[in-house]
């Protein structure tokens, strides 16, 4: 027997008792989790701390506040957001009741990476339980102290028939996948996203992937290297590298690369000091394991800037890379990590060429004065969020989808696209018992003159031949 299979049951009666769908019962739950953000934000900002060596500043804005926004959104919207769809209608439903509900999916599965531990599984979780799901949350084995807050204390927050924390890493969470869910949502890397949807397709359940890759970032030659240096070192060097969202390498030409590399230099040193491994603000590499996969891309290239590193702190210094060939390893995955590669072209012509020959993004930066050149850049291209002379500020807005597409993944959520990802759409028409003489056009034997009079109560014409609104 499948040692998930009684726990799934018991969430699938809980479900089924129909005690999540109310209003009450989800604002209930959302209050909880603010409570347990609220009680525990000392705790959550130490297990931070001691996983990824996080800062409590980094920890509160790219954390707890995120989370905080979250459930403030979906508390404050949760009666309209809940609330019919109603739709427009043809002639031939004109005196019906058409509209959408969005239901609960039932059961459903949140499966998140360590990179930010509390933000990826919190904020999925605001999604699920305002749609009014029943959840098992599966937080990466990776954070071990946040794993461990969440497995502990969080539980104390949430009605516990309705949600259920699962601990492991990839054994257990393919044995977890081998029950049905109603629903899968998964943050983590594209090799790992294959392995859940195969997982999915066994019961059809669908899924969100999101995923990671690598985001371009072009550098025009009309800018200021000193305010592009900034924002490119504080966007990339954030948490250690360590952001799906993060810059993952600069295009850029060589007079713009002989401008940025002093003004990173100058960045790097106005940040975190002369020696950034003491700086109390520069993360650490989550394991041994990407640590050695790190120090090995350190190879690619020349170092520019920084290059250091300390095993036994798993400290890699903030990096910036040159001479750096496609062919080079760090263009062959995902960074991860405070390594910047820079790589030369002559245009942005150049630029979009490289960019589009490569996996869509999870997103993509272009940094010009010129509102042409950004343009250009969105146009010709596709990821999964675009910037525009900044870094990852666009997922900071609820009111924008956050997620991949293509090879970065598939599906959306934040704010109301959480509780739209979440719930099923139901298409729904209420019709009158009686009346039944309308109805009589479309039944058989088929006459040929009833059959205009019928579509034209249901065809749509196009605006301007329309004659008959
Ligand atoms: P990961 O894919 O290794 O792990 C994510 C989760 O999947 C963990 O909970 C892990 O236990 C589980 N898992 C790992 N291997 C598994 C397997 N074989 N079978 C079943 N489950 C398995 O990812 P990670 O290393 O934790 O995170 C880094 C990746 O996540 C990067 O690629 C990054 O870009 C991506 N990411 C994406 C986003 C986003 O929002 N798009 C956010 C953060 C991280």
């Amino acid at each position: 027997m499948n040692p998930f299979a009684d726990t799934l049951q018991s969430l699938r009666d809980a479900f089924n008792s129909g005690r999540t769908r109310p209003a009450e019962f989800r604002a209930a739950q959302l209050e909880g989790l603010s409570r347990f953000l609220k009680e525990n934000r000392d705790a959550l900002l130490a297990a931070l701390a001691q996983d990824l060596h996080k800062s409590p500043f980094e920890s509160e804005i790219s954390e707890i506040s995120i989370c905080q926004s979250e459930i403030n959104m979906a508390l404050n919207n949760l009666r309209s957001w809940m609330k019919d769809e109603h739709v427009s209608k043809n002639l031939a439903t004109q005196l019906d009741k058409v509209f959408i509900r969005r239901e609960p999916y039932g059961v459903v599965l949140i499966i998140s990476p360590w990179n930010y531990p509390l933000n990826l599984i919190l904020v999925p979780l605001v999604g699920a339980i305002a749609a009014g799901n029943c959840v098992v949350l599966k937080p990466s084995e990776m954070s071990k102290s946040v794993e461990k807050i969440i497995s502990e204390r969080l539980p104390c927050y949430l009605d516990k028939d309705c949600f259920s924390v699962v601990l492991g890493g990839p054994q257990e969470t393919s044995s977890l996948l081998e029950n049905k869910f109603d629903y899968i949502f998964f943050t983590g890397n594209p090799s790992v996203g294959r392995i859940i949807m195969a997982a999915a397709s066994q019961y059809l359940t669908p899924i969100t992937l999101e995923l990671g890759g690598k985001n371009p970032c072009y550098v025009d030659d009309n800018c200021d290297p000193q305010n592009v240096a900034n924002r490119v070192a504080f966007f990339r060097f954030f948490n250690a590298g360590q952001t799906c969202v993060a810059p993952d390498y600069l295009l850029c030409s060589q007079q713009m690369q002989e401008k940025l590399l002093p003004a990173l230099q100058n960045a790097v040193t106005q940040f975190y000091g002369k020696d950034p491994q003491s700086s109390p603000d520069l993360g650490r590499i989550i394991n041994d394991k990407h640590f050695q996969r790190l120090r090995g891309l350190l190879g690619s290239g020349q170092v520019a800037i920084g290059g250091q590193s300390d095993e036994e702190e798993r400290y890699i210094a903030p990096t910036v890379l040159v001479d750096v060939k496609e062919t080079d390893p760090v263009m062959q995955e995902e960074i991860f990590g405070p390594i910047l590669p820079i790589l030369n072209v002559q245009s942005i012509d150049e630029a979009i060429t490289f960019i589009r020959k490569r996996e869509k993004p999870l997103a993509l930066y272009t940094f010009s004065n010129d509102s042409e050149v950004v343009h250009q850049m969105l146009e010709h291209t596709s990821s999964g969020g675009f910037c525009g002379n900044d870094g990852f500020m666009h997922m900071t807005l609820t009111t924008l989808p956050f997620g991949g597409v293509g090879n970065s993944g598939m599906g959306m959520y934040h704010g109301k696209f959480s509780f739209d990802t979440f719930s099923h759409q139901r298409a729904c028409l209420l019709r009158s018992s009686g009346l039944e003489k309308l109805n009589s056009l479309r039944y058989p034997p088929y006459a040929q003159r009833s059959l205009g009079l019928l579509l034209s109560t249901v065809e749509i014409s196009r605006r301007s031949q329309c004659t008959l609104l």
